[in-house]
């Protein structure tokens, strides 16, 4: 119906029914070069749906409504129940019909954590609160298949790729998920200080039962079938397998005492809870419950890497798309010669961070090699700091291009810029990330001289990159309390570094010169939209989203 005041013009139409893998080349390129080619037809069928505006529309329900918690039923029983809108198990539903829970874990072989982190990485671009118990879910099994008496009674309702959303004890259902429990009131970096008792009830140790008396401060997905807990024992602290129901059919005392509300991630409940005597099975060695845990948060870890990479793809697909549609001053702004700097620059950078979360996921896979260890267990924690941090000021500049429209509710911008913090803090704050970096390279020195001459490799012919290298080499020289307190110049460095070093061997030659030159440029970095490179701006930007 014509509207009577004016007709409406230069507004943007929706992105939606378009394929998020058959457009972006780096991926699908990384992906071959991860040797993970084999998945890219079923990518391909995911990321058309993911795309699709049915899809795009209950990532945006399932944040539009948020969880609530039912701590009672009608008549006063204690439920601790939370209800989520239809469309948080539809997305639920999807993640699992895909494997992204498991996939390597179910069907191992070359390639497979690079085809899975993919599938990961589509789906973050359409919702990123139900990666959550997806991820953790994920993470836990490395750590359960390494407990004999338990894991066969889940190992099938770990693999099912069916989501059972029903609220049963676990023998009843058809697949479960799984959460982790670490961070207290009174500390999270510093689980040491956790408070948590846990009491045994039958035998001690490994695989026997305890009863856990106190809280979590920070508690995802309480809806999750299981969590991994992390409380004090007579050994010290301990991980424990903690279920929702125990046993005999009754529900495991773990009281939920609120749900967060918290500046994105809306969909996802994050709760706080209490246990009263809950029970839990210990998992791994009594006292070793920091290293038991610690597995499980190497690989959430790799996952915030993916997931803000996936978030850096889409903010920057929606503001390319949103400048080719959008005039002002009688262009378009992806024809403004400024603006076309804007964009090249977030799509150099999103395309480095694509890279980096393959290559990290690759590093996964190849469990024995001591260079791909050193990846792993060396550059994961860095690029958890630098791509979950950058991907703040990265969705920030992507709503600016939408303008006005970028910073209201009725598009995805505003809930792209509130989601993207999160993986900065969870799992291991910035800072805790960069002590991790040098605490891996002190236990893992012939690792790290591995990596850095791995990195030389890369950047020959490179004067700028190998004289970055040089200065990494000397940081490292640096007395204790310094080398601390430098670890953020240090660990940005390094990334760039390793970022430099893959677009050099994967991407095209002058797109990876580009981003070399930039970022090793002191004028860039503190905003998007300063390469020096006018000339190269629109091949960038058709590399990135095909016109
Ligand atoms: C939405 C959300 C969901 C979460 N879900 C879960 C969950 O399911 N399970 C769970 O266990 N936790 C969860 N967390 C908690 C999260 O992992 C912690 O908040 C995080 O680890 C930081 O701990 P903290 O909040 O206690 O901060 P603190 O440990 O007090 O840290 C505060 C700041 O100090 C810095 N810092 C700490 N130590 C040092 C140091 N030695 N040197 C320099 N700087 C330092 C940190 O980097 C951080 O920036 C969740 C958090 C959020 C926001």
């Amino acid at each position: 119906m014509p509207w009577p005041t004016h007709a409406v013009t230069n507004q943007v139409p929706e992105l939606q029914d378009y394929n998020l893998f058959a457009t972006d080349t780096a991926l699908a390129q990384g992906l071959e070069q991860a040797g993970a080619g084999w998945h890219a037809g079923q990518l391909e069928r995911l990321g058309a749906e993911l795309g699709s505006a049915e899809v795009l529309r209950m990532g945006a329900l399932a944040n539009r409504y948020p969880p609530e918690l039912q701590t009672h039923d009608r008549v006063g029983n204690r439920i601790d129940a939370v209800e989520f809108h239809p469309s948080w198990h539809q997305l639920l539903g999807l993640l699992r019909r895909e494997g992204l829970h498991a996939l390597p874990w179910m069907a191992p072989r070359p390639g497979a954590q690079a085809a899975r982190a993919a599938g990961y990485f589509l789906h973050a671009q359409v919702e990123s609160g139900s990666l959550c118990p997806t991820t953790m879910t994920f993470a836990s099994i490395p750590v359960l298949r390494n407990e004999p008496a338990l894991f066969p009674l889940l190992r099938d309702k770990l693999f099912s790729l069916e989501h059972d959303a029903r609220d049963l004890p676990l023998a009843q259902k058809k697949s479960m998920l799984i959460g982790m429990g670490m961070t207290e009131k009174q500390g999270g970096s510093d689980v040491r200080s956790n408070t948590t008792s846990a009491v045994p009830v039958s035998g001690e140790g490994r695989g026997a039962e305890y009863a856990l008396t106190g809280h979590k401060w920070f508690f995802s997905a309480p809806m999750c079938d299981a969590h991994l807990v992390l409380a004090r024992a007579d050994g010290g602290l301990s991980c424990f397998f903690v279920p929702r129901w125990r046993t005999d059919g009754s529900k495991n005392p773990i009281l939920i005492q609120r749900l967060k509300d918290k500046l994105g991630n809306k969909s996802n409940s994050s709760s706080e809870v209490e246990f009263q005597g809950a029970a839990g099975v210990m998992v791994g060695e009594e006292g070793r419950g920091i290293p038991t845990i610690i597995e499980m948060a190497n690989y959430t870890r790799l996952d915030c890497v993916i997931g803000s990479a996936g978030l850096m793809r889409q903010a920057f697909v929606q503001a390319a798309h949103h400048a080719r549609h959008r005039s002002a001053f009688g262009r378009l702004l992806a024809e403004q010669p400024l603006m076309r700097n804007v964009l090249a620059d977030l799509a150099l950078e999103s395309e480095a961070a694509t890279l980096l979360m393959l290559k990290l996921a690759s590093a996964f896979d190849a469990a024995d090699d001591p260079l791909q260890r050193a990846w792993r267990r060396i550059v994961t924690p860095a690029a958890k700091f630098w791509i979950c941090k950058r991907a703040i000021a990265f969705t920030g500049e992507c709503m600016e291009v939408w303008g006005g429209n970028g910073y209201v509710e009725t598009g995805p911008m505003a809930r792209m810029y509130r989601e993207a913090p999160v993986n900065s803090i969870w799992e291991g704050s910035g800072n805790v990330m960069c002590l991790d970096v040098l605490r891996a390279i002190e236990r893992d020195p012939q690792g790290a001289a591995l990596l850095l001459q791995d990195l030389r490799e890369a950047a020959a012919g490179h004067p700028g990159l190998l004289a970055l290298l040089d200065g990494l080499q000397g940081d490292l020289q640096a007395a204790p309390e310094e080398r601390e307190a430098l670890a953020r110049r240090f660990v940005q460095r390094l990334v760039l570094a390793a970022q430099a070093a893959l677009m050099l061997r994967h991407a095209p030659q002058d797109i990876a010169e580009a981003f070399a030159a930039s970022r090793l440029d002191a004028g860039w970095g503190r905003v998007h939209g300063t390469l020096a490179a006018p000339a190269l701006q629109r091949r960038i930007l058709d590399r990135a989203w095909p016109q």
